[in-house]
């Protein structure tokens, strides 16, 4: 008998355990770049900008706004059959123009979405622990 596929599970590349550690705690934070001082995404070695390779993780306000999305409607993981229709969402976080972050939206029907609309950061458990990143309309 076959089990229920699982979705697949973060791997931290680059150095990345920060990025997964700070989710687990439900907070977003970033790789910042010492020299130039921009936030970068995703996690890497060097500096995206400027070259440098020195770097601090720098806590996020979680706020943004909605760039662009799509709604899955049909599932391309076994273990997503259960969640369809899902929104995708590139995400502009508030920080910095540019900083973009694709996640998923919850918690809003997706005929509703919009571009610019405010969205904020929350945390979702995959099944295997560790807390994920996704974003839902802003409060207030
Ligand atoms: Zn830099």
């Amino acid at each position: 008998m076959s089990q229920p596929s699982a979705f697949p599970y973060p791997i931290p590349e680059y150095g990345a355990e920060p990025f997964w550690q700070a989710c687990n705690q439900e907070r977003l934070v970033m790789q910042r770049c010492s020299a130039c001082h921009r936030f970068r995404w995703h996690p890497a070695p060097l500096c995206t900008h400027c070259r440098a390779d020195a770097f601090e993780w720098q806590p996020l306000s979680g706020r943004g706004r909605v760039r662009t999305w799509t709604v899955i409607t049909h599932a391309v993981h076994p273990a997503a059959v259960s969640r369809v229709p899902y929104v995708v969402a590139e995400i502009e976080l508030e920080e910095q123009a540019g900083l973009r972050m694709i996640s998923n939206l919850v918690d809003i029907d997706p005929d509703a979405i919009a571009f610019d609309a405010p969205v904020q950061v929350a945390f979702v458990a995959h099944p295997g622990g560790q807390k994920l990143p996704v974003f839902r309309p802003a409060v207030g």
